[in-house]
């Protein structure tokens, strides 16, 4: 057999995206990954007729390491409805993007939660947000996203009711405690972006890097216990050895597997409860966030069925209900308290709905990164490195570029013959 010149764990995106770069550059790779497919946390599985994303996730257009490796016409996108629809006092109110949604500019005003100097002062952050760059948000002075919002003028009413639940849908931090840098990045991209789903699931994206590799790169199943110098150790006891290792697992994993803090592990986290039903509570495939503060615990709602039918069985829907916020029901406590709220909004039909599945996802994202500390790849020693979304934030798209990063990083201490420089001996 070839030796192996490079090993990677994981085959979320971080991984796939270092083994493709890696690949072309000529080295001859082997991802090991201990579910049975790739995608890591954007993967789907297929239940009953059901595509189950496992949480509700979206291609954002405004990206662009993606289609430096797949063609995204093979995806089949289709945008979901641009903004949120949100529900506050027993009313729904469409809440927009006034720079892009004439009409719905409209709705945006009439929205219930908001005063007339917070929609001034929304309108104010669209525009602020829209002409700034990247590069200088990240360079603005740091607070935690409750104090900036607050210091920016806008009432509580508003901070509660709808940046509450709209950051928790998108980076699962409820309470507002991340740096403000990064939630303004986060928001530029949302007011800007249109958002997508693949016709056969967010995994798809996954499957189709995959499909980009050479044959038998990936070994599914395997689960690495030990990483070292010049190899890793399997959970059954064997060793694979290689010239590099790549660490592209979340940080938890990552530290275990190392067995020394190498990334920061602190993380939110997510549950999605899907339900079916044969009628759609709404008509709109958009994110539905709950306005309602207090002791409700529902975030958001999401219909995929609605942008895609074959997220569903023929005369079925599927209905994404996500919780952010702590609590200590069990399963079957939660699924009830879901059902109870949703009620309140759609009415005792909710009773109806079938619960398919529920996902808890205890590493969601990085929590509370520290943009100016944010690397795409960390160098462990000589021979390991690590990448993924860890390092940085918390989106396909940044562990994309955390894998191209990494594999740009190896290929030049290949082309070096640094690997050559260890002693196997010690490092075994
Ligand atoms: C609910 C949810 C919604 C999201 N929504 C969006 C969104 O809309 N848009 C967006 O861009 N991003 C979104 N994200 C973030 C995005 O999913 C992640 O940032 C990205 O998938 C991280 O990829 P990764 O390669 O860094 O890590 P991971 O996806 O965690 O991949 C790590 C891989 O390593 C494997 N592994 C772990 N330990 C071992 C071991 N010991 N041996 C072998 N294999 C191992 C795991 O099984 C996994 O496959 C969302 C995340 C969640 C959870």
């Amino acid at each position: 057999m070839k030796p192996i010149d490079v090993i990677i764990v994981g085959a979320g995106f971080s991984g796939l995206s270092a083994a493709y770069y890696l690949q072309r550059k000529g080295l001859n790779v082997k991802v090991l990954e201990v579910s049975s497919q790739a995608g890591g946390r954007a993967r789907s599985d297929k239940m009953d007729g059901f595509t189950l994303d496992r949480g509700v996730h979206f291609y954002h257009h405004s990206t662009t390491e993606l289609a430096k490796i797949i063609n995204l016409n093979k995806l089949e996108l289709k945008n979901s409805y641009p903004g949120y629809l949100l529900h506050y006092q027993g009313t729904f109110n469409l809440f927009t993007n006034p720079l892009y949604q004439t009409i719905d500019t409209v709705s945006t005003a009439l929205a219930k939660n908001a005063s007339f100097t917070d929609k001034i002062r929304l309108f104010g952050l669209y525009a602020k947000l829209k002409t700034s760059t990247y590069n200088k948000l990240v360079k603005e002075p740091d607070s935690s996203t409750f104090e900036y919002l607050s210091k920016t003028g806008f009432s509580k009413k508003l901070i509660d009711s709808f940046f509450r639940p709209m950051l928790a849908a998108n980076i699962f931090d409820y309470n507002l405690q991340s740096s403000s840098r990064f939630s303004k990045v986060y928001l530029k991209s949302l007011f800007q972006d249109h958002v997508a789903l693949p016709k056969d699931g967010i995994g798809k994206i996954a499957s189709s890097i995959a499909a980009q590799l050479d044959d038998n790169t990936i070994s599914f199943k395997t689960k690495v216990k030990r990483i070292t110098d010049n190899g890793v150790e399997l959970i059954n006891g064997d060793f694979l050895e290689s010239k590099f290792v790549v660490v592209a697992t979340n940080a938890i994993d990552a530290n275990l597997m190392a067995g020394e803090k190498i990334m920061p592990a602190e993380c939110s986290h997510v549950s999605t409860l899907y339900f079916t039903t044969d009628k759609a509570p709404l008509s709109k495939p958009v994110v539905i966030l709950n306005g309602n503060n207090g002791t409700t615990i529902v975030n958001h709602v999401f219909v995929p069925s609605l942008l895609h039918p074959e997220y569903a069985p023929k005369g079925k829907h599927l209905v994404a209900v996500n919780v952010v916020k702590e609590h200590d029901l069990d399963d079957e406590e939660l699924e009830v308290k879901c059902l109870t709220e949703l009620s309140e909004w759609f009415g005792l039909k909710v009773m109806d709905w079938q619960h398919v599945k529920t996902y808890h996802i205890k590493y969601a994202m990085p929590f509370k990164p520290i943009l100016d500390e944010v690397k795409f790849s960390k160098k462990i020693s000589n021979t390991v490195y690590a990448c993924g979304d860890s390092l940085s934030v918390g989106s396909m798209e940044s562990a994309l570029r955390s894998g191209r990063e990494t594999a740009d990083i190896i290929a030049q201490e290949f082309i070096k013959g640094n690997y050559k420089k260890r002693d196997f001996a010690e490092s075994n």
